[in-house]
């Protein structure tokens, strides 16, 4: 079986095919600028020079029929034909208190995406269309929507719940959802099974990307994660700002005179360690590099990173009352040893966690980087949300 997996932006498209036999990646690709001038497509095999080509699209109906090609294309492609496609997963980023699991997309799928738009402003509309795009340029193929709050709908209410007047909740379903859930979910799962971890392990998966989250999880059930209502909550990032006192939304508007919406730009936008490092930079390697030359603020944005992260990991074995194992995943969590290094070794004495240099020198691929008579082992483990969305898909279309 082979299913082609879709993540949609309001003016990009990403896309994998992958292999499900073999869980091969055959070709992946990504198409920018959709409605803009300049729009290009990008389209990598594995082994081969990428194939550029530089067209209009005005719309995602457009893009998709493009990837269409590049993918059946007699040089560049890696199907005869498009009926080799079996299925279509759909990243979706918002699916509100409506879904708690993947679904194969109808009607009722479609019109549940829409009521989450208020909730995904950026991604939801530009998810539908993707899912839209593909049905009108491939009639009659099954798509599968993937959510990436599914997995923070196994938390129980006293983890979702806010501390605010409840009628919020009952009016606008104002509650924890949690985002990267493919990723947690996929984590989560993985690590038990190459690990060898009982049933019912204690899970703390510490995604660190540009945006980062953190979750913990018993036998891969959610119990709580650090995004909330929208994925500004929790870790410091590369741009966001993660947790603060509320008040000092309105403290800063007042004295700069900007609106709430200004504020939540900046909040999303212009935070996390861009902003902590006086807007040296959103990349970590950037952030990394100036520190090292004697930036005080990249120094203090990095330190301050790294204790939220331990911090929400000793708040995450207390939940769980105990932890069995540590997972990092995600840019930084995959390929930078020293933060995964400090984090352990500055914080987590305490539950006898230790790091082997060894084993720690590793970058991008599943390895154990704790040491033996470490109490709780440290993962590193790539994430793959689109194997992830690939895998639902299958399992919904085979059913
Ligand atoms: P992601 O969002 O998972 O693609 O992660 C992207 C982030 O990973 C970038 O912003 C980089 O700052 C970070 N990153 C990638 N490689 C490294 C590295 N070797 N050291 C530190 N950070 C890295």
């Amino acid at each position: 079986m082979k299913i082609l997996v879709l993540n949609c932006g309001s003016s990009s498209l990403k896309y994998q095919i992958i292999d499900m036999e073999t869980k091969d990646l055959l070709c992946k690709g990504l198409c920018e600028r959709i409605g803009i001038d300049g729009s290009k497509l990008t389209h990598k095999v594995p082994g081969k020079d990428d194939f550029v080509r530089q067209e209009a699209m005005p719309d995602h109906k457009r893009a998709v029929e493009m990837v269409m090609e590049a993918i059946t294309d007699e040089v560049v492609g890696v199907l005869k034909s498009i009926d080799e496609v079996d299925a279509i997963g759909h990243r979706v980023l918002h699916g509100g208190n409506l879904f708690t699991k993947s679904c194969l997309v109808d009607e009722k799928c479609k019109a549940a995406i829409r009521e989450c738009f208020d909730l995904g402003p950026l991604h939801n509309p530009a998810n539908l269309m993707g899912i839209e795009a593909c049905e009108a340029a491939m009639p009659g193929k099954p798509n599968v929507a993937v959510f990436d709050t599914s997995f923070g709908m196994g938390m129980e209410p006293k983890a979702y719940t806010y501390a605010i007047p409840i009628e919020y909740y009952e009016k606008y379903h104002v509650r924890r959802y949690g985002f990267h859930g493919t990723s947690h979910d996929y984590v989560s799962h993985r690590l038990p099974e190459i690990a060898k971890l009982p049933e019912n392990a204690k899970v703390i998966v510490c995604h660190l990307g540009n945006g980062a989250s953190v979750s913990a999880s018993i036998g891969g059930k959610c119990v709580d994660t650090s995004m909330g209502l929208t994925p500004l909550e929790g870790l410091i990032m590369g741009t966001r700002s993660g947790d603060l006192d509320p008040a000092i939304l309105q403290y800063i508007c007042n004295k700069e005179g900007i609106d709430v919406n200004q504020m939540l730009n900046i909040l999303n936008k212009k935070s996390g360690i861009f902003g902590m490092s006086g807007g040296v930079s959103s990349d970590f390697r950037d952030v990394g590099a100036a520190a090292d030359a004697g930036d005080q603020k990249c120094k203090v944005a990095l330190e301050a990173y790294r204790y939220r992260v331990a911090k929400y990991i000793g708040a995450y074995a207390a939940a769980m009352n105990g932890v069995d194992a540590i997972c990092f995943t995600a840019g930084v969590g995959e390929n930078d040893k020293q933060a995964r290094k400090l984090i352990c070794e500055e914080y987590l004495g305490y539950l006898g966690v230790k790091i082997d240099d060894q084993r720690n020198d590793v970058r991008g691929k599943e390895a154990l980087i704790s040491a033996d008579d470490s109490k709780v082992q440290v993962w590193l483990l790539p994430t793959n949300e689109e194997l992830k969305i690939a895998m639902d898909t299958q399992a919904l279309v085979t059913k």
